[in-house]
């Protein structure tokens, strides 16, 4: 299966963000996928710290965001919001964000899609930073995530062209 066909088919379950102010904020990026068989990847996680410095400094060169300081962090399923799959919080006045991953030890998908499911998850995330300057309606984020995912996907698959 080609990645384009891995992002279309997760692309529709994508549900819902979070957004508390202008200048901080947080959104989570939303699956609906159901709870992992953890027995096979609990001895061998699939996902590591490398892989999240590598996308961040890629994708953050690529969207500009050079200015801000990004941290990352691959947590539980316990530690985002329920059915998100990342999150990301960030302080506009100190250029600071922070992104959590889901590990994929907890992951529902097939180990060959969870790193480019996580990578899209990076971009998704690095999207709503990219925005976090607009006046945005924290109590309707509808619009604002329809927007991220489409981007988000559209720019994951002008990197996989550009190989
Ligand atoms: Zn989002």
């Amino acid at each position: 299966m080609s990645a384009s066909a891995v992002l279309l088919f997760f692309f529709p379950f994508g549900v819902s963000a979070l957004a508390e102010s202008i200048s901080t904020g947080a959104a989570a990026r939303i699956t609906t996928s159901p709870p992992a068989g953890r027995a096979v990847l609990e001895s061998n996680p699939l996902l590591t710290q490398d892989h999240l410095y590598f996308w961040i400094a890629k994708w953050q060169r690529r969207l500009a965001l050079e200015d801000w300081s990004i941290e990352s962090k691959i947590v539980r399923v316990w530690d985002l919001p329920e059915r998100a799959v990342a999150n990301i919080h960030w302080s506009l006045p100190n250029k600071k964000a922070t992104i959590h991953v889901l590990n994929s030890v907890d992951s529902s998908l097939h180990r060959a899609e969870i790193l480019k499911d996580t990578e899209l998850s990076i971009v998704h995330e690095l999207v709503h930073l990219s925005m976090s300057k607009l006046p945005l309606d924290p109590k309707h984020t509808e619009l604002e995530e329809e927007a991220v995912k489409k981007l988000s996907v559209a720019l994951l698959t002008l990197g996989d062209s550009k190989k």
